[in-house]
C-alpha cells in the first residue's frame, strides 16, 4: 500500500503543478525514486496507472518516467562525497548488504571509505520526487 499512496500523491502533486503551469493535458511525468526508498518499481508503475482511472482527466493518458536515483553520502568529517562504487572499491560488503536490504540501517553500517567516520549525510537516493511534468501548454520544473 506503500507504493499506492506514493502514487496518488505524486499524480495529485502533478495535477497541482499543471493548474500552476496552465497545462491543460499531461503528456508526461517524470519522477525519481531514491534507491533508499524501497519502492517496488513494478508495483509503483501499476499502481500510478491504477491511480490513473478516478483522477483528474487532465491526466488521463499520461505516460510515466521512472527512475531510479543511487544513493550517495557525504562524509561531515573529511568532506568527501561517496556511493555505492567507492563503497565497492574498499570492499566494504556490509555496508553494500545494508543499504541494499535494509536502508534505515545505513546509518549504522555505513562509513566513510577514506577517513572512516559514520558521521555523513545522505545527500542523494531518498525519497520520491516530481521531475518534471510535460503537456499541452508548456513545461514545469515543478
Ligand atoms: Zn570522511
Amino acid at each position: 500500500m506503500h507504493e499506492l499512496a506514493l502514487a496518488e500523491a505524486v499524480v495529485k502533486t502533478a495535477v497541482r503543478a499543471a493548474n500552476d503551469a496552465g497545462i491543460d493535458r499531461i503528456d508526461r511525468i517524470v519522477i525519481a525514486v531514491g534507491a533508499l526508498q524501497q519502492i517496488e518499481p513494478e508495483l509503483f508503475r501499476y499502481s500510478l496507472t491504477s491511480v490513473l482511472a478516478t483522477a483528474d482527466p487532465r491526466v488521463a493518458g499520461v505516460a510515466f518516467d521512472v527512475r531510479t536515483v543511487d544513493v550517495a553520502f557525504g562524509c561531515r568529517s573529511c568532506g568527501t562525497t561517496f556511493g555505492r562504487s567507492e563503497l565497492e572499491e574498499v570492499g566494504d560488503e556490509t555496508a553494500l548488504e545494508a543499504i541494499h536490504l535494509v536502508p534505515e540501517l545505513a546509518h549504522a553500517y555505513v562509513r566513510c571509505p577514506q577517513c572512516g567516520s559514520p558521521d555523513f549525510e545522505i545527500t542523494q537516493g531518498r525519497g520520491v520526487t516530481l521531475e518534471r511534468i510535460e503537456g499541452e501548454g508548456g513545461t514545469s520544473d515543478d
